[in-house]
C-alpha cells in the first residue's frame, strides 16, 4: 500500500527558482531564463501571441474559416473536431457550429472515460447537430500499451491516449478526404506542456511497447514519420487550433456551454477521464515531483485571467489532491495487484531520452522545419518547442 501513499523522492539538481513571471520553475528540467528571470515558455507564449494577436482576431478567424469552407466544398464535412466531453474540444465543435462549418465530431474512447464526459459530448452532437464518429479502442491491448509507459517508468505516461486520439482525427480526415482537423487547444489557457513532462512522437512509442509491451498496437495507427509525411504533403491535412484566434476565457466558455448545451464540468484539471485523473493528480506529483497544476495555472496567469499571486496561492495551498479510491481503481482496472503496482511505481525515473525519438532528427533538421512552418505546412509551435 505505501505506492499509494508515496513521497516525491526526485533529486533536485539545481538551486530552486521560479519564473518572475509566471509560477513555472526548475521542476521543469528543459526550464531556461533570460536575463530578467523570465522563462522559455513564457516566451513561447509571447511568440505564439504574435502569431495570433487578438488585435487582428476576428479578420484571422475569418480567413482561416473561409479557407476551410472552401476547401470542404462539395463535401459532406469541411472538418474534423476531436472530441471528449471537457470544455475546451466542445466549446471548438460551438464555435465551428457557430461560424458556419460542417464538422464531424470524432471520439475516440479508451475505456476510462467518466459518463460526465460521455454525456457532454452526446448532448453537443445532439444540440449541434453533427454527426459522431466513436472509436472504440481494444481495451486489453490499449492497457497494455499504457502499462508499458508505466514500466517504462518516464514521466509522458499518459501519452497513448493523446497519441491515439492523434493518431485517429489523421486517419479519419484520411479516409474521409476531411482536410482540417479543428482542436481544441488554447496556449492562453492550457499553455504548452514542457517537453521534459509531455513528450510525444510515434518513434518513441513504437520503441517503449517493443522494450515494455507485448503483441500488437492495431486500434490506431502508430504514426511515423512516413505516415506524417504522407498526411501532411499528400494528404496536405492542416491542424487548426481554433481557440487560438478568439479570447478565449475558460470561466464565459463554461457560462455558455452550461446554458447552451446543459455541459457538465468534470472538476479538477483534465479529470474527465479516469487515467488521467490518477495520472495527473497521484503519479505525477508523487514519483515525478511534477505538478500540471503549474502549466495551466502559468497560462492563465500569462494570458490575464488569474494574477500570479493568486496562482502561487492556490499551488502552496495544498499539493496536487487525489482521491485514494481512483488510484485502487486505476491500478485495479491495469491489471495488476498492488504488489506488482509498488514494483513499477519505485523504478528509477526516466526519461523520454533514454528512449528512441525523433527529436535527434528535429533538431538535425531545424532549418527546414522553420521554412515549412514559415509556409505554414506544419505548426510554427512545433519549431519553438522542439528545434529552438
Ligand atoms: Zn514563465
Amino acid at each position: 500500500m505505501e505506492a499509494i501513499v508515496g513521497t516525491p523522492e526526485v533529486a533536485t539538481k539545481t538551486a530552486y527558482r521560479r519564473c518572475s513571471r509566471c509560477v513555472l520553475d526548475t521542476t521543469v528540467s528543459d526550464i531556461w531564463f533570460d536575463e530578467a528571470g523570465t522563462c522559455k515558455y513564457c516566451q513561447i507564449h509571447d511568440e505564439m501571441e504574435r502569431l495570433h494577436p487578438l488585435a487582428n482576431m476576428e479578420e484571422d478567424l475569418e480567413r482561416i474559416i473561409r479557407r476551410i469552407k472552401k476547401a470542404g466544398r462539395n463535401k459532406t464535412y469541411d472538418c474534423i473536431v476531436g472530441v471528449s466531453g471537457g470544455r475546451d474540444s466542445i466549446y471548438t465543435l460551438f464555435l465551428a457550429r457557430k461560424m458556419g462549418l460542417r464538422p464531424l465530431a470524432v471520439y475516440f474512447d479508451n475505456g476510462w472515460n467518466t459518463e460526465i464526459a460521455v454525456s457532454n459530448i452526446r448532448k453537443a452532437t445532439d444540440l449541434l447537430r453533427v454527426d459522431l464518429h466513436t472509436v472504440m479502442a481494444d481495451l486489453d491491448e490499449f492497457k497494455d500499451l499504457q502499462r508499458a509507459f508505466l514500466k517504462a517508468s518516464v514521466p509522458d505516461a499518459d501519452i497513448p491516449t493523446v497519441y491515439a486520439i492523434h493518431s485517429v482525427l489523421y486517419e479519419t480526415a484520411a479516409k474521409q478526404g476531411i482536410g482540417y482537423i479543428l482542436h481544441g487547444h488554447s496556449f492562453r489557457t492550457e499553455g504548452t506542456s514542457p517537453i521534459s513532462w509531455t513528450y510525444m512522437d510515434g518513434r518513441y512509442i513504437k520503441d517503449v511497447h517493443r522494450r515494455f509491451g507485448s503483441g500488437h498496437v492495431r486500434s490506431f495507427k502508430i504514426m511515423t514519420l512516413p505516415y506524417l509525411l504522407y498526411y501532411s504533403l499528400v494528404k496536405r491535412i492542416r491542424e487548426v487550433r481554433l481557440l487560438e484566434y478568439i479570447d478565449y476565457n475558460k470561466k464565459k466558455a463554461d457560462e455558455t456551454l452550461a446554458h447552451d448545451l446543459g455541459w457538465v464540468y468534470y472538476g479538477g484539471y483534465h479529470h474527465k477521464n479516469l487515467y488521467t485523473k490518477f495520472f495527473q493528480s497521484f503519479l505525477l506529483p508523487n514519483k515525478f515531483n511534477i505538478d500540471k497544476r503549474k502549466t495551466e495555472l502559468s497560462a492563465l496567469v500569462r494570458s490575464g485571467q488569474v494574477t500570479r499571486r493568486e496562482a502561487i496561492a492556490e499551488l502552496e495551498a495544498s499539493s496536487y489532491k487525489y482521491d485514494r479510491s481512483v488510484v485502487i481503481y486505476a491500478v485495479a482496472k491495469l491489471g495488476w495487484t498492488l504488489e506488482e503496482w509498488e514494483a513499477v511505481y519505485f523504478r528509477e525515473p526516466r526519461s523520454h531520452k533514454d528512449f528512441k525519438t525523433y527529436l535527434p532528427l528535429i533538431r538535425l533538421l531545424r532549418l527546414p522545419i522553420w521554412v515549412a512552418c514559415k509556409l505554414r505546412l506544419l505548426p510554427h509551435i512545433l519549431y519553438l518547442k522542439y528545434a529552438s
